[in-house]
């Protein structure tokens, strides 16, 4: 049986950052295992090269588009050739390929009655290409997925039966409870549907760049949906629609890898084509959070975005990989720190796994010049025992996806192996001639040793690689020493040099952290001293609408506007805006007031109240000013 997994196919709009790194290494890691397991296992990845925003992303840098995608789309791919990502396809939706597979997934899906033609009147977030309905948005207006602000569109517009396939999806979901895991992931997902699922817009006419609909349809003037488009990139490279080699059979166990972002478009559009093509569904979809870093959301504006290159060069592939997937449970927002990072690549690479070789190979030498053999285990049969059990449980995290779990529990056979060499002290065992129970337990460590570093070998494949070169053991011994969880009873050793040296400070700093403006540290000196909510609550803030505005005489900075606080009556408040903003477009603006503020006279003008307003560094003032929607009078908290 052969598994197909796929990361997602990345939107070129941007270079890669550490999400997808991340995506890309738990995919990697999953075949890497599959393959050790002696699955056949088939990785895809990609670019998704179509769409308005990349459109408009080619405009601003006054670039052809597709020279522009050639560039990104290249980008992702060296680097994952870098990181020595066992992919097998790497598809490009504007590949030939795919357009001619993409427009037969729409003659069919046309011929079947499933797609028609409409109008489509609703909200349209740019940035996430998607249409909403008024009831879907934030506050009427944002976007429900990337919370920006969306624009009023109605366009002719071709439309995806979706609500056809409702209860077969619902249906779906009940049969296989497992496809969606993490599994609170998928109640989401049933929330959504249960609440009743329009029919989706599937092409666009407001702009050029993407796939034609086919001829069949005669209508040239659209383009196919950029999501329709690029899920579809999951089966055209296995010949779906065009004349690839055909390999639609793997899509029987396919296994999608998805950011919470995009889980709505794999666990409810995906499968809902899939219905229509009358093919398999997938088997698994597995949801992974977002990476933060050091408690702050990364941002090109800040200016924290990790690259993964730089990560890599600094620690190398094998911690970072590590870092990734033991850090954070799987679905969960993970913290990218450094401080983290060194933390557990010393304490638990460095100090419970190097330090082990170190030891196993500094001891063999010494007593039995690294040949050591023992057949007789019966001392240490309890740890044996617990190896064993340790051992046999970690398919189950791995297959379950949750691999912090499998590396948490896999780190209990190494504390094993330390603790029996304290406790049974094979320097005090050689001073009492027992030279044959001191080979007992050197073989029982290398044997440790080598089950760890088969079952590392999908997450630090250099690192393990290097230990089973020490331990004289390839990834043959699989199924010898997991699967039959059997023990070796020789070893002819080898020295190596330390596998994780330890770090002493954070490589980094220079050619990351130079690009950020604010560290933490200075956030938090910039902070005022701590209140609590009781302080707070003491302040009465009020929404406010300004009904006039004038010049304070012999002030350029003072205005004093009269503000209505609804029935709260009018009051006279004096605020240095004059420079930022004109007299005659502040009146009727909303605004935001302390009102419980001892009256004080400002240049001889009574100030009943202070006005809120952001100021910048260069000492601009902003009004904050409530959307239109709050009541004059109301309380702000
Ligand atoms: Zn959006």
């Amino acid at each position: 049986m052969t598994k197909y997994i796929t990361t997602p196919i990345y939107y070129v709009n941007d270079i890669p950052h550490i999400g997808h790194a991340y995506t890309t290494i738990l995919c990697d890691m999953f075949k890497k295992y599959q393959i050790l397991k002696g699955n056949e296992c088939i990785l895809l990845t990609g670019t998704d090269e179509h769409g308005q925003k990349i459109e408009n992303s080619a405009k601003l840098k006054n670039i052809d588009i597709k020279a522009y995608a050639d560039e990104i789309s290249s980008t992702f791919r060296s680097l994952w050739d870098s990181f020595d990502i066992a992919y097998d396809y790497y598809v490009r939706t504007t590949d030939d390929y795919h357009s001619v597979g993409v427009k037969r997934a729409f003659e069919i899906m046309f011929e079947k009655g499933d797609i028609y033609k409409g109008y489509y009147e609703g909200n349209y977030c740019i940035s996430c290409e998607t249409f909403f309905t008024k009831r879907q948005l934030v506050d009427e207006l944002h976007c429900p997925d990337c919370g920006k602000r969306t624009s009023p569109l109605k366009e002719e517009s071709y439309f995806f039966r979706l609500s056809k396939y409702e209860d077969r999806l619902l249906e779906w979901y009940k049969e296989n409870p497992n496809v969606i895991l993490p599994l609170h992931k998928k109640n989401e997902v049933i929330k959504f549907i249960e609440n009743g699922l329009s029919d989706l817009s599937i092409t666009r006419s407001t702009f050029k760049w993407g796939i034609e609909i086919p001829s069949c349809v005669n209508d040239e003037k659209h383009i196919i949906y950029v999501w329709l488009d690029a899920l579809l990139s999951y089966i055209t490279p296995l010949g779906f629609g065009n004349d690839k080699p055909n390999r639609m059979e793997i899509f029987s166990d396919a296994t999608h890898f998805v950011g919470k972002d995009i889980l709505r478009f794999h666990a409810i559009y995906w499968p809902v084509f899939l219905m229509s093509l009358e093919l398999p569904l997938p088997k698994h979809i597995f949801v992974h959070g977002w990476w933060i870093r050091d408690g702050i959301k990364m941002s090109k504006s800040i200016g924290n975005v990790i690259n993964p290159k730089d990560v890599a060069e600094a620690y190398g592939t094998d911690i970072m990989r590590y870092f990734l997937i033991r850090e954070v449970p799987f679905g969960q927002d993970g913290d990218f720190n450094q401080k983290a990072l060194i933390e557990r690549s010393n304490a638990e690479l460095s100090d419970s796994l190097g330090n082990l070789l170190n030891r196993l190979l500094g001891m063999s030498e010494k007593y039995f010049n690294l040949k050591i053999k023992s057949s007789n285990f019966s001392y240490l049969q309890n740890e044996i025992n617990e190896v064993e059990k340790i051992i046999d449980s970690l398919d189950f995290y791995m297959e379950n996806m949750t691999p912090n779990r499998y590396l948490e529990e896999l780190w209990k056979i190494f504390n094993i192996a330390n603790i029996s060499i304290t406790k049974y002290a094979p320097w005090e065992m050689m001073k009492h001639n027992k030279s044959d129970e001191v080979a007992s337990l050197l073989v029982f460590i290398a044997n440790i040793l080598a089950k760890g570093a088969l079952m590392l070998y999908p997450i630090i494949p250099n690192a393990s690689s290097k230990l089973m070169n020490a331990l004289g053991i390839t990834k043959d011994d699989f199924t010898n020493l997991i699967t039959k969880n059997n023990l070796l009873t020789s070893f002819a050793l080898e020295k190596i040099p330390p596998l994780f040296p330890k770090i002493e400070s954070p490589k980094m700093q220079d050619n990351v952290l130079k690009n950020l403006p604010t560290n933490t540290q200075n956030i938090t000196k910039d902070l005022k001293e701590e209140v609590n909510i009781k302080q707070f609550e003491k302040l009465d803030i009020r929404v406010g609408r300004v009904i006039e505005a004038k010049n304070v005489e012999n002030s350029t900075k003072l205005l004093v506007l009269k503000i209505d606080f609804g029935n709260l009556g009018v009051r006279q408040i004096v605020s240095g805006i004059a420079k930022f903003y004109k007299i005659e477009l502040l009146e009727n603006t909303l605004v935001c007031a302390i009102i419980n503020l001892k009256p004080s006279k400002i240049l001889g003008v009574l100030s009943e109240g202070m006005i809120l307003s952001a100021s910048s560094e260069d000492g601009k003032l902003t009004l904050i000013s409530p959307k239109d929607e709050a009541e004059v009078g109301s309380k702000v908290s």
